[in-house]
């Protein structure tokens, strides 16, 4: 046990080979833990922000909506409507009041405007405390314009990050809902003959940042697989509501989206995998999963070894080169949810490097057994950790490398180890053979960049340096 930790975070810190408990997680943060976690509002504005064709308003004051403008580097192959952000504005009159009237006004005005397909509402902290009727306005606005109005129930005080993604699977579902797909919404069974139709996959949290979700759709695509929908990066309102099609939904991000594929499971009956396209092994297995899921399609398994032998052929004497540099270098990897920190564990091994602190902002008790195991000894493993947390490890496991997200990024910066970006706002792609090459080019450029050696020589001819 750590004395120096918070006392309530003692058992959401567990060093491998030293300490023998359950790492307690999926609890709301510690008081004074100044967590790395973002608010319920934040959570579901990640998840629904890339779904291009709506219309996003956040029904709030404006730093809510400026907080989360343009918040992922989700790319699109057409319209951009999701990277403005529109918010209610609400003032001290409004909260005296009531918003309701304000709300109204605005998707009155904006829906004409810009044409969306359909409207994201999202309820931040001061709607919940002023009670505004959000329900009422978005299915009055709803029926005199004719497109679905979808509200957010995501006020930022009712939890934690993980129940904004709640929230916003509760609204895709709600979208889903209003489709008139080809699967009977009651029953779960196809209404058409699907004996000579490929195999239709839903791909859940994949995000599209940097094109990713393209990439993995080309897979799919050479294996024979359709994807019908991805939830939801490069998004669009009809895909989303004809989700309810797919014969298997697989889904990359767990912490975001897994609660929608469980749902959607026993609403349809449609089966979901977890999978994970971060690293060749986990690509590789993603591609194998949907695969074996259809054994009746002829050529599937043999098309799938096929583009994955290809594929390894072509990327490991490139990821040779880079391990020659990289062998025995030692990260600290701290990102959203626990599936993605099992594919960095793999990734990084593959590399030669060691991994001497792992983390997320949302991995479960059971997730955190399964990190135990990849884990090597003396691995520091925390859950909804800190920078204060996050910075002693660093300085104390002296890591030459920190993978994180846009608010890990200034204590990399702060401690003057090398960062790699594998959050939201990232430029490149790091899903897929491909990605896992970007992610190798990515790590390397940091770790061998000349200003390290710049450092060192600016320390050692230091005229105030302590003798
Ligand atoms: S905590 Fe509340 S006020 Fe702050 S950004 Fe989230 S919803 Fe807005």
């Amino acid at each position: 046990m750590d004395n120096s930790l918070i006392k309530d975070r003692q058992r959401q810190v567990f060093t491998k080979g030293k300490d023998n408990y359950v790492i307690q997680a999926e609890k709301r943060s510690a008081a004074g833990s100044v967590s790395q976690r973002a608010c319920v509002f934040c959570g579901s504005r990640v998840v629904l922000y890339p779904v291009a064709d709506a219309l996003h308003i956040v029904h709030g004051p404006i730093g809510c909506a400026a907080y989360t403008w343009d918040i992922r580097g989700s790319l699109s192959s057409g319209p951009e409507l999701h990277r403005r952000s529109f918010s209610t504005d609400l003032r001290e009159n409004d909260v005296i009041f009531g918003g309701e009237q304000k709300l109204y006004g605005a998707m009155k005005r904006l829906i004409p405007e810009y044409k969306p397909n359909a409207v994201f509402v999202y309820s931040t902290c001061i709607v919940g405390i002023i009670g505004d009727d959000v329900e009422a306005v978005c299915t009055r606005t709803s029926i005199e314009e004719g497109i679905p109005v979808i509200p957010v129930h995501s006020e930022g005080f009712k939890g934690t990050k993980r129940d904004g993604y709640r929230a916003a699977c509760d609204a895709l579902m709600r979208l889903i809902e209003t489709g008139n797909g080809l699967r009977d919404a009651e029953t779960g069974t196809h209404k058409i003959d699907k004996t000579e139709k490929k195999p239709v996959i839903n791909i859940l949290g994949e995000f599209n940042l940097a094109g990713e979700a393209w990439i993995i759709k080309e897979y799919y695509k050479k294996m024979g697989v359709e994807v019908g929908a991805v939830l939801t990066g490069d998004g669009r309102v009809d895909e989303i509501r004809s989700a309810m099609n797919a014969d298997l939904n697989i889904v990359q991000c767990s912490g975001s989206l897994k609660y929608l594929a469980k749902s959607m499971e026993e609403r349809w009956g449609i089966p979901f995998k977890q999978v994970s396209f971060f690293g060749i092994e986990d690509t590789a297995k993603a591609l194998y999963t949907v695969a074996e899921a259809f054994p009746e399609v002829p050529g599937l398994i043999e098309r799938t070894t096929e583009l994955v032998q290809s594929e390894l052929t072509n990327i490991y004497p490139q990821l040779e080169r880079y391990r020659k540099d990289l062998d025995g270098k030692k990260a600290a990897v701290y990102v959203g949810g626990a599936f993605k920190a099992f594919s960095m564990l793999r990734s990084l091994k593959l590399l030669g490097m060691s991994v001497a602190l792992i983390g997320s902002q949302t991995g479960s008790s059971e997730e955190y057994e399964e990190m135990k195991e990849l884990a090597d000894p003396g691995t520091v493993i925390v859950d909804d950790s800190n920078p204060h947390e996050l910075s002693k490890f660093i300085r104390e496991l002296d890591v030459d490398l920190f993978i994180g997200g846009v608010k890990e990024r200034p204590m990399a910066y702060k401690l003057g180890v090398g960062f790699c970006d594998h959050n939201h706002e990232r430029k490149i792609a790091l899903a897929g053979f491909e990605g896992m090459l970007n992610f190798a080019e990515e790590v390397h450029s940091s770790l061998t960049s000349r200003v390290w050696q710049a450092i060192d020589e600016a320390k050692e001819s230091d005229p105030w340096k302590a003798d």
